[in-house]
């Protein structure tokens, strides 16, 4: 038994929702799980610009980093930020020392008129907003960058959306990553996406999906208790099942502590191990973090029954290619208390922009 693990891997962030945590609270209480889109989501990502989206990407890769975090899978959105944010958000993870594999979250739900509708028509058309998005995962891709094409969810997109970021993931080799019945508002998502899913594509949350679908799917149990959208049930899948965070930080060990506390919670008869296992899945998307190296301040770091229930465990080193990019749990290559305030900075000009 060691003090070091391997590179841990998040495979699904929303790197752009740091600045999110002390927003003054919405005028409207959200009851409904599409009440907390309209309410927090979709007023915040409208309201992203580069820099903040920098920021916000500097600030979520520096704290992946300080929890042992080497690779990030992100999604992003910024509707009114669209072109070039992914190589933003790419620039901000490579001065941390982070890898990024990132993707722009196409959605139909602005419309041509700049009206935002909860859901979407499978019958309606492509928007322009639509296009935009498709366009920049296709520059982002084309130029070199590591990433998958973003759809938002099948419940914001139309039916020829869905059609035409599939065929752009095929253009590029790659997945598509979407969420996928969240919550009971997506629960056709299964049957609108069953014939162009493939084995690369990223299912995120799969709640509430009644079918079995060709893809890896990605467990978020904290954001799905948080939004009271029910337990996923990642066991009942033969999928290989990964875990992310959904954008509540990229502390991976702390993600697994819960999801295991939770399927313990359906299944008492549950061990560690089966949520260590994916954990490890991740390394599926990013082969290289095998060869990173996560040195913990416990002994038997790498035993998933000490390190779930050794709950102020901490990573003190990491060494990505080589490079000591964590020395005594500060990073090496950014200023941490810079790089907060600088976020600061940018999460209360994002407030005022709410206000
Ligand atoms: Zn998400």
């Amino acid at each position: 038994m060691s003090f070091t693990t391997n590179g841990l891997v998040c495979a699904h962030h929303h790197l752009y929702s740091t600045l999110v945590r002390g927003m003054p609270a919405p005028k409207n209480r959200s009851k409904t799980f599409l009440d907390i889109l309209n309410n927090i989501w979709w007023r915040i990502d409208a309201a992203l610009d580069n820099e903040m989206i920098y920021w916000s990407a500097m600030l979520g890769a520096t704290e992946a980093l300080m929890s042992g975090t080497t690779c990030i899978i992100d999604h992003h959105e910024s509707p009114n930020c669209i072109e070039g944010s992914l190589t933003t958000i790419a620039d901000a993870c490579k001065v941390v020392g982070v890898r990024v594999n990132t993707c722009y979250g196409v959605t139909d739900r602005w419309d041509d008129d700049g009206q935002l509708h909860s859901k979407v028509s499978p019958l309606s058309k492509t928007t322009e907003a639509a296009q935009r998005g498709l366009a920049e995962c296709d520059r982002y891709l084309s130029a070199g960058g590591s990433g998958m094409i973003g759809v938002h969810a099948a419940f914001t997109c139309a039916d020829e959306t869905l059609i035409a970021a599939a065929e752009l993931a095929q253009k590029h080799s790659v997945g598509v990553h979407i969420h996928v019945a969240e919550s009971t508002d997506d629960a056709q998502s299964g049957a609108r996406i069953e014939s162009l899913a493939q084995d690369n594509w990223l299912l995120i949350h799969a709640v509430h999906l009644d079918r079995k679908l060709k893809g890896r799917i990605v467990h978020n149990v904290r954001s799905n208790m948080n939004n009271s959208v029910g337990y996923a049930k990642p066991t009942q899948w033969s999928n290989k099942i990964l875990l992310g965070t959904d954008g509540i930080g990229a502390d991976m060990i702390e993600e697994a502590r819960i999801a295991y506390a939770r399927l313990r919670e359906f299944d008492v008869t549950a061990e560690p191990s089966t949520v260590w296992r994916w954990l490890d899945n991740g390394h599926d998307l990013f082969t290289e973090a095998k060869d990173d190296v996560v040195t913990f301040n416990y002994d038997f770091a790498d035993s998933p029954w000490h390190a779930a229930f050794t709950t102020n465990m901490t990573a003190i080193d990491v060494e990505i290619n080589g490079e000591h990019v964590l020395v005594d749990g500060l990073p090496t290559r950014v200023d941490i208390l810079e790089v907060r305030a600088k976020a600061h900075e940018q999460a209360l000009r994002l407030y005022e922009r709410l206000s």
